[in-house]
């Protein structure tokens, strides 16, 4: 997702807000090798603030994973905020630039660029993993997967005898089979 903004260069203080649709697959596709399926609403607030252009971002959507529980795919609504600020890299001097750059004390976070477009994709994604959770569920209280035969215990009685099944025994059961 790319954000021109040769339109707020000239007034500190200018802003504009920008949204769109974004599919994870076009997002992801410069980034990383693939991604999961799904759609992001992106709402993207840019200012001009003098030192340079800071965005933030609203992303509001669902991603594809896989339930941690039942193994199940399942659309897991995700929505978080962002705040980046773009800083113009000059291109005179770069090296000194370079040098002079690191011995200020600015936010890991700040992003350099050139020209007049922001791509803020790179925000977007870094965001959203961030927003993903790390044990993803399909359900709060999904049932997860029977330890005898492995069936979801969603899809129904499955008539296994789970009280007396020790999980330890049951992992050997399934290894001897
Ligand atoms: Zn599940
Ligand atoms: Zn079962």
């Amino acid at each position: 997702m790319k954000v021109p903004i040769a339109d707020l260069r000239s007034e500190i203080g200018a802003v504009k807000t920008v949204q769109s649709q974004v599919l994870l697959a076009d997002l992801a596709a410069e980034l990383c090798e693939s991604a999961p399926e799904g759609v992001l609403h992106v709402k993207v607030t840019v200012t001009n603030t003098g030192a340079g252009f800071v965005v933030n971002g609203h992303i509001q959507g669902a991603v594809q994973m896989v339930c941690a529980r039942c193994l199940e795919h399942f659309l897991c609504p995700v929505e978080t905020d962002f705040q980046v600020l773009y800083r113009r890299q000059p291109v005179t001097d770069p090296e000194r630039w370079a040098k002079g750059h690191e011995e200020t004390n600015e936010q890991e976070d700040d992003v350099y660029f050139q020209g007049d477009v922001l791509d803020v994709a790179p925000a977007i994604w870094e965001h959203l993993l961030l927003a993903l959770p790390m044990k993803p569920l399909c359900r709060e209280d999904c049932l997860g997967l029977c330890p005898v035969c492995g069936q979801r215990c969603e899809d129904g009685d499955c008539g296994c005898d789970v009280e007396n099944v020790d999980p330890r025994l049951a992992v050997l059961k399934d290894i001897m089979e």
